[in-house]
């Protein structure tokens, strides 16, 4: 485990991005819409370690390359998916130190989570079509893409709800950040799910832990499609106020920025 001066240092880093987050949310700059412009290529975890901030590309954030999912929420997520992008073009990615496959391993003790990790990954590639291979991603020589942050700690002060689907923060260069592309999700009772599980790795021993965020509470960002009612910021945020009620609100605050 890190050491406080670490983490201190993990946690002050971010602070200037932290408030130009918080700014966004009340004033959009010129180049805003450029975030929106590109169609996801990869899917990745939602995890804010593994999100490929130097290509600059857009991705479809989900946890565990799809573990968390039930067979028949697997299938909703791919015919959703296929409605709006060939699904022929997407590459499935799987990473190193996965919170999502570390929960799953929780209720199958007899599994590890790099292989869970990888094979779900499979699972999902083959039911889009795709020929592009798996991609890995971490911080051992043999991933073809690099991790950010630490391989033990969640370094995420943010959490991105995005219902557009092609939000892409590296774009911009925002802060780093759960990103929960929900409008690929099967449905609300998954979408709360992760939303549960964001806060909590945030707000456990491997994340910053809830203390520290009563001065600067977790962001909770909505990046709603206002044309279209299932994912516009009204129903993100009814979703985001079930899957709170159980924390303090001081260390929690939704922000727009549809
Ligand atoms: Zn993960």
């Amino acid at each position: 485990m890190l050491d406080k001066k670490a983490i201190d240092q993990l946690w002050f880093e971010q602070d200037e991005k932290y408030l130009q987050l918080q700014k966004l949310a009340i004033e959009k700059p010129d180049n805003w819409q450029s975030v929106f412009h590109l169609i996801p290529k990869r899917i990745v975890c939602m995890d804010e370690r593994v999100q490929l901030r130097e290509y600059r590309e857009p991705i479809i954030g989900l946890a565990g390359s799809g573990i968390l999912l039930s067979d028949k929420q697997r299938q909703r997520f791919v015919d959703k998916l296929a409605q709006e992008v060939d699904p022929g073009t997407i590459t499935v990615t799987y990473h190193e130190y996965c919170g999502a496959c570390n929960l799953y391993c929780f209720d199958h003790p007899d599994q590890q989570p790099l292989p869970v990790a990888k094979k779900s990954a499979e699972e999902l590639r083959k039911m889009l079509g795709t020929n592009k291979p798996l991609e890995k991603i971490g911080w051992s020589d043999d991933c073809q893409i690099k991790a950010a942050g630490k391989t033990d700690f969640h370094h995420a002060r943010v959490i991105f709800v995005d219902g557009t689907g092609k939000f892409n923060p590296g774009r911009l260069k925002l802060i780093d950040g759960f990103l929960l592309s929900v409008r690929y999700y099967p449905d609300d009772a998954y979408i709360m799910k992760e939303i549960s599980i964001a806060i909590s790795l945030c707000f456990g021993n491997h994340g910053f832990g809830q203390e520290r965020f009563h001065q600067y509470p977790l962001l909770i960002a909505l990046i709603g499609d206002e044309t279209n009612e299932q994912y516009e910021n009204r129903h993100l945020s009814y979703l985001v106020k079930q899957s709170i009620k159980d924390h303090s609100l001081e260390t929690i605050k939704v922000i727009d920025l549809a």
